[in-house]
């Protein structure tokens, strides 16, 4: 009946951002929490990308707030189109999005990290030139914890802003990892289109 569709798309709005049709942040609790519980079960890894769209507002104060979404929207399309169907993707407000990634450890939380960086870079989305930055961290078993991890992946893409954007950076190791301060844990590479590309891999053993 049409009271049960419009009952539907209530709750599929509840969980879907009407601009992307990505998964919104009030859907992650609950699946996160699933997954974790199974991540202990079966001491399985699970990565976090935090992906966040570089000089985005610079792109709406200088092509209007409309073109803005269409870069939203086609960049999270891509994205989107990039992921295998167990790999989530959550637009978590503005131009930041959360990748979550079971059975990812840190090196398969980069290489996809990397990966989306230049489907995002190669696909101009609006029409425009637009790069993210990504920061990626990963746990195994017990220790997938939302609140951790979430912090781990932020503070890297902090790193990934802090070093030039349009680039991953994957931090290994607790929350308080000092590692990041600390000379010669970082490498660069070049991307195809030339700009550097730095992956850095901080372990808090290091
Ligand atoms: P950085 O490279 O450091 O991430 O810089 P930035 O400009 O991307 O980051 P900043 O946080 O300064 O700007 C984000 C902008 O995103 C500001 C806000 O107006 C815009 N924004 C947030 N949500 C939307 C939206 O739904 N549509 C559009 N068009 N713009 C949005
Ligand atoms: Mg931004
Ligand atoms: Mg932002």
């Amino acid at each position: 009946t049409a009271l049960m569709r419009s009952e539907i798309h209530q709750r599929a709005r509840a969980v879907l951002d009407p601009l992307t049709g990505l998964l919104n942040r009030e859907a992650l609790s609950d699946r996160f929490e699933e997954l974790a519980e199974q991540a202990a079960q079966s001491d399985e890894y699970v990565a976090l990308i935090a992906c966040d769209l570089d000089n985005f507002k610079a792109i709406n104060d200088e092509y209007g707030h409309d073109r803005g979404d269409a870069v939203l929207k086609e960049a999270a399309y891509a994205m989107r189109r990039d992921l295998r169907s167990f790999e989530l993707i959550y637009r978590m407000g503005g131009e930041e999005f959360l990748l979550v990634l079971p059975g990812a450890d840190l090196a398969d939380g980069e290489q996809l990290a990397e990966r989306v960086r230049e489907v995002v870079a190669q696909e101009r989305p609006g029409g425009l030139h637009v790069t993210a930055s990504m920061g990626v961290a990963a746990a195994r078993g017990a220790d997938v914890e939302f609140g951790p991890l979430f912090k781990r992946a932020d503070r890297a893409l902090y790193l990934a802003k802090n070093g030039g954007r349009n680039r991953v950076v994957a931090l290994n190791g607790g929350p308080d990892s000092p590692a990041a301060d600390l000379p010669g844990w970082q490498t660069t590479t070049n991307n195809p289109t030339g700009s550097a590309s730095t992956s850095s891999i901080a372990s808090s053993r290091a």
